[in-house]
């Protein structure tokens, strides 16, 4: 068994589109101190990241779209150009030097796949990337390029190998998905809260793939208020199929933490128990599907103070086969950040339920659930 392998380096914090937007790559800062003080993180683990070249970018990006972003990044695009190509939207403004600090995002989970594909490692985690709503010719929902589907079709040209996508955002990773919807040498799979009242919308279980890829893409939507129980069940017996189904050689997990019940962006209901098991569970699917071959990236999570951290180091401790630590936090990561963070700041590992309200239709949502569950379990048993 080797060692797994954490991309990390400051550089990587510059993708920030204004101080009051969402997406705050401080999160992987306050991460990577969280395991530096738990112990678990040392300097010997972490790679620094190599930046993706244009073609690179061009194995799933259009070229036209690429030059745009490095002229709204230099600000010589016109207005209707930038709406064009979804770039300076409320979403997603363009900001100064978009290209090279969004590339940076793309060449940090290169590096993690590189690590894993040229055999220093079985896993690797580059928790800046899993920007997964980005189009091949569009920017869209806070995603300029589109990290993880650069990765993937690395792997598949460089390397000839078979990924699976395994997305846990609560929302559709629907780029991802487009990317490779008609071809049958890469499985993307996504559960996420039901697009009825979500961005982007889409991902219904009626969205399979097409032409070759005619059921590689699998679709899990979730209802709203979704609590852990319900979600754990799909999770766990429908990614269980699509290896089945699939074979991949390599696991290419996505991990938004958008879904916990602090979230400010979305309406799942889970908690730090699903998002301890998430990557437990990949880790084991890996152990026993792909000879330990996992990378991992971040994604969505916008609770940067009482959420992200916690639930991001449980991917890295994942990797290692540390259990789920319990009780108070680091007193040195507390010193840090608690005194700024502008919430109550967590103590614990594990959530303190007190603000939890009991979910209003529980067994409605779970039956709902259950049925879309038996649904997708035929069309990943169909042959
Ligand atoms: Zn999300």
């Amino acid at each position: 068994m080797t060692s797994p392998l954490y991309v990390y380096d400051d550089s990587l914090l510059k993708y920030r589109f204004h101080s009051k937007h969402p997406f705050n790559q401080m999160r992987l800062k306050m991460t990577t101190d969280l395991l530096m003080a738990s112990g678990h993180l040392s300097a010997s683990d972490i790679i620094k990241p190599r930046e993706a070249t244009d073609e690179e970018l061009e194995l799933v990006h259009k070229s036209d779209f690429i030059e745009a972003v490095k002229l709204a990044g230099e600000g010589k695009l016109s207005e209707e150009k930038m709406e064009s190509y979804g770039l300076n939207t409320e979403d997603t403004p363009s900001f100064e030097g978009m290209h090279e600090k969004s590339r940076m995002l793309v060449g940090a989970t290169l590096s993690a796949v590189e690590a894993v594909m040229d055999g220093r490692t079985d896993k690797a985690l580059s928790l800046a990337g899993g920007l997964h709503h980005g189009f091949s010719g569009r920017a869209s929902g806070f995603c300029i390029y589109n990290d993880s589907a650069v990765a993937i079709e690395h792997i598949r040209k460089k390397y000839g190998k078979r990924v699976l996508y395994i997305d846990t955002d609560a929302h559709h990773g629907d780029g991802v998905q487009w990317i490779f919807y008609d071809t049958n040498e890469v499985m993307t799979y996504s559960i996420h809260e039901t697009g009825r009242y979500l961005f982007p919308g889409t991902g219904s279980l009626t969205e399979r793939g097409t032409e070759e890829g005619f059921g590689f893409a699998v679709n899990l939507p979730v209802d709203a208020f979704t609590e852990d129980e319900s979600f754990l069940e799909i999770f766990k017996e429908t990614f269980e199929a699509a290896i089945r189904k699939f074979q991949p050689d390599v696991i290419f997990s996505q991990n938004g933490v958008d879904a916990h019940f602090r979230d400010p962006m979305t309406h799942l209901a889970l908690t730090s128990r699903t998002f301890e098991e998430i990557p437990r569970f990949v880790n084991e699917m890996a152990d026993k599907y792909t000879d330990g071959k996992w990378i991992a990236v971040g994604g969505g999570g916008y609770n940067i103070w009482q959420v992200v951290p916690r639930m991001w180091s449980q991917i890295w401790l994942s990797m290692k086969g540390i259990p789920a630590p319990r009780g108070p936090l680091p007193e040195a990561f507390m010193d840090q950040y608690g005194p700024k963070s502008p919430v109550d700041f967590p103590r614990n590992w594990e959530d303190v339920l007190t603000d939890y309200n009991d979910i209003p239709r529980r067994e409605e949502i779970s039956e709902k659930n259950r049925s879309m569950l038996t649904r997708a379990m035929l069309h990943l048993e169909e042959q």
